[in-house]
């Protein structure tokens, strides 16, 4: 089985390197391109304005200065020129996944990237222990548990154009319940902190922040399986169409 890693991260970040060790577990055939730099964050963006670089860091391990879309469609059209891979992961993610935040998130849409070339894809996110903040980023659930999930993952049969979302719950991998497969929830409209200040030049700025973001636990979610102590494990789609508006918009635009 030949095996495709990417974050967002960063080629360094050491969310990969465990993936990489867990990787390693279930395939000898393990490849990493990751994104040269950080880019959480980016969701499923394609750099287009200019080129990219491919740098290789060791056997089989590549870095693109550019998006986690960018490192899995350069990864897919250049590193693979007799065998593509079985499965793409991304992660694992220094901070959760959850809910409306896939929608921003580069590590899910690295995955989406792999799901759209066709190729069954799962992106794996660790909730920190204090929200928001990923400095000195703490790994104990997914250490514990990833190799576990991603067994039965990898045998699973998985619908076209689909992706696994995994979340580790923040906290110690002894203290983690068990697994639930959930819906993808919903937070609350907000959008966490905006920090304003004026850079040196006395111009102002304004800075994103993330803070762990009101929501009201729905059963059955992804947020609820994590606040209760299990690795969330939620299968998304790509196709985004409304199914169920079809119908009554349609009748909308009849004369
Ligand atoms: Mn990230």
């Amino acid at each position: 089985m030949r095996i495709l890693l990417t974050n967002d991260d960063g080629i360094h970040a050491p969310g990969l390197e465990l993936l990489e060790a867990v990787a390693s577990k279930l395939s000898d055939d393990v490849w990493v391109c990751a994104p040269a730099e950080e880019q959480s964050g980016a969701g499923h963006s394609l750099t287009l304005q200019h080129p990219v670089r491919l740098r290789e860091h060791g056997h089989q391990r590549f870095s693109v200065t550019g998006t986690p879309t960018d490192a899995v469609n350069l990864a897919l059209r250049k590193l693979f020129p007799d065998k593509r891979p079985d499965l793409v992961i991304s992660g694992i993610n220094a901070g959760e996944n959850l809910a409306d935040d896939i929608t921003y998130s580069g590590t899910i849409s690295a995955a989406m990237e792999g799901a759209l070339a066709g190729i069954p894809a799962i992106a794996l996110s660790q909730v920190q222990m204090v929200a928001g903040r990923i400095g000195g980023s703490v790994f104990d659930a997914a250490e514990g548990w990833a190799e576990k999930v991603l067994r039965v993952l990898v045998d699973a049969p998985m619908a076209k154009r689909s992706l696994i979302n995994v979340n580790f719950p923040g906290l110690a991998a002894d203290k983690v319940k068990g697994v639930r497969v959930v819906r993808q929830g919903f937070h609350d409209y907000d959008r966490g902190s905006l920090v304003e200040g004026t850079d040196p030049r006395g111009r102002p700025y304004f800075w994103f922040g993330l803070e762990e973001m009101e929501h009201t636990l729905d059963h059955g979610t992804d947020l609820e399986a994590v606040a209760d102590g299990y690795v969330a494990v939620t299968p998304l789609q790509l196709d985004l169409t409304n199914h169920a508006a079809i119908g009554t918009l349609s009748e909308r635009f009849v004369a």
